[in-house]
């Protein structure tokens, strides 16, 4: 890396908290009469290969066993399926978003590139290797020649499932070889906007959307993220997966299942606590039946937007 750097390979090329940056006007990294495999060595460094899916994988097992605070030996239980976990919040999930979609809109964004910035040198290089005579409709791909161009070729047929189409993507185009990205309000490329249509993508939104709350810290919203959805570690929830408990009683008091619901609304050291918050906030009693209902309470109360969200 430090000999590359010496050479000047990575000129124009920044390596921010954001990820890589890469100014392709300054960029030197595509040398013209190179061999074929150094091009795709150096197109391998610039992530735009399509990753294989078990790279995909098990980079994704490394991302559920952290968020599940597990160990690379030793898996712990995942209480929410991690296709829910990592959808959008407005879909019920946390936000984390697929690592595939983060993937294909990279690709994208290669694509886009040699669509729309006509001058850059990486791109005659594509055209030279790629280009021939016979006319092509999106983007030229010699078949015969391998990834990495190859998989950047092939994301438009992907993104057609998404109704995202990489040849019509474009509202309009400007002077000075502008082009409008249509998926975007700013009108320019983003892989944001992608990310956000593919996460979007085969999900049904929730009838509620869970509201969270940044004066909480995150943790203590991921317990009522999962307290809603029955997925804490109680004891009913135990024994639904078939771990050993010895009881599935509340350990508070003794007489009711311990679940979720009972934890935090039905259990009479619950209500005590409850009882407690509605002197000390000097609120109208709290009548909850579920968790929704705890949950929804600033929707129900009085008072100002500030006092809502104390709630
Ligand atoms: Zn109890």
């Amino acid at each position: 890396m430090k000999k590359a750097t010496a050479m000047g390979l990575f000129n124009g090329i920044k390596f921010s908290n954001e990820g890589l940056r890469v100014n392709l006007e300054k960029c030197s990294i595509y040398g013209i009469g190179v061999e074929d495999h150094e091009v795709q060595d150096m197109a391998n460094l610039l992530r735009c290969k399509k990753a294989p899916i078990q790279v995909l994988e098990s980079l994704d097992r490394i991302r559920r066993v952290f968020f599940w605070g597990g160990s690379e030996e030793k898996a712990r239980m995942n209480w929410m399926a991690w296709d829910k976990t990592i959808a959008p919040v407005e879909y019920g999930g946390l936000g984390f978003g697929s690592l595939r979609d983060a993937n294909i809109a990279m690709l994208a964004k290669w694509w886009w590139r040699f669509k729309t910035k006509k001058s850059g040198l990486w791109r005659r290089v594509i055209w030279a290797i790629h280009h021939n005579s016979r006319g092509w409709k999106d983007i030229p791909i010699k078949v015969s020649m391998a990834r990495p161009w190859k998989s950047i070729a092939s994301v438009r047929n992907i993104l057609l499932a998404a109704d995202i189409d990489l040849n019509t993507a474009s509202n309009a185009v400007l002077a000075d070889d502008k082009w409008l990205w249509k998926f975007d309000g700013s009108g320019s490329f983003n892989v944001a906007s992608i990310k956000r249509i593919l996460g979007a993508a085969n999900r049904v939104r929730p009838a509620r959307v869970f509201k969270w709350n940044n004066w909480v810290p995150e943790k203590v919203g991921i317990v009522a993220w999962r307290a809603e959805m029955e997925r804490l570690p109680t004891k009913s929830a135990l024994f639904a997966r078939n771990i050993p408990v010895q009881n599935q009683m509340c350990a508070m008091c003794g007489n009711y299942f311990e679940t979720s619901e009972h934890i935090f609304v039905s259990c009479h050291f619950a209500q005590l606590i409850w009882q407690n918050v509605v002197n000390w906030c000097s609120i109208p009693p709290i009548i909850a039946f579920d968790i929704k209902d705890l949950l929804t309470l600033h929707e129900i109360s009085s008072g100002s937007s500030r006092k809502k969200k104390v709630l």
